[in-house]
């Protein structure tokens, strides 16, 4: 990894230009006017591999249904089971039922706020334990999903094949000291609506003077 990381005036062109963006076209989403660790959970386990406009709908009539850690964890498994269909995946509302009765049970109701405590409750990994301190604690703290691996990748490797530890090692080194919920939530929106998987929109890209697979997808 070594000499591979952008050099400091780099990363802060890199999060001065993300954040300008996601000031002004980031996405209004549910989640995102709550800091609460039980909302913003439920919100991550929902959006693995599922759209977020299948999730949405989803998400609001969840809490209406399962407001809080403690009428989860009395669910019946069944009924929540239910509630979940059509986001299929099914094992990941069987999951968040049974971090919720650990949090009960355990930690009096409130989610604990440390890596190690978080990555040890089954159905919490890497990245949502990133998403889970940074959206929900407010600390400082790497995340790569599919869409922010995706920006990485190409924004600073182009074509070049690279591991994933390399892209948790960048995505850890371009993180601003300064505001990390909006940079990372921007990251995840410029994977999710401009940096995309089949059809980029680099014309309108705010790192395109920048990006080393421009020149890749740029119109022929
Ligand atoms: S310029 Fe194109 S390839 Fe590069 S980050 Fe933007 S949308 Fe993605």
């Amino acid at each position: 990894m070594a000499g591979t990381f952008p050099s400091p005036a780099r990363k802060r062109w890199f999060a001065r230009k993300l954040l300008q963006w996601y000031a002004r076209h980031g996405r209004d989403l549910p989640w995102r006017h709550t800091r609460d660790p039980y909302r913003v959970l439920v919100s991550e386990m929902m959006l693995q591999q599922t759209q977020v406009s299948r999730v949405i709908p989803k998400y609001r009539e969840w809490m209406r249904k399962y407001p809080s850690w403690g009428v989860l964890a009395k669910a019946p498994v069944r009924q929540v089971r239910d509630t979940w269909y059509p986001l299929g995946y099914n094992v990941r509302p069987i999951r968040l039922r049974e971090i919720a009765r650990t949090v009960t049970r355990k930690y009096a109701g409130r989610l604990p706020d440390t890596k190690p405590e978080l990555l040890a409750l089954k159905g919490i990994g890497r990245y949502t334990a990133g998403a889970l301190l940074t959206f929900a604690y407010g600390k400082r703290e790497p995340i790569l999903d599919t869409n922010v691996r995706r920006v990485l990748h190409r924004v600073f490797f182009g074509n070049r094949p690279v591991t994933d530890r390399v892209l948790w090692d960048l995505s850890a080194a371009v993180l601003p000291r300064r505001q990390p919920y909006d940079f990372n939530q921007a990251l995840m929106d410029l994977g999710a609506t401009v940096c995309t998987a089949r059809a980029p929109a680099c014309p309108g890209c705010p790192m395109r003077p920048s990006c080393r697979a421009y020149p890749l997808f740029s119109p022929a």
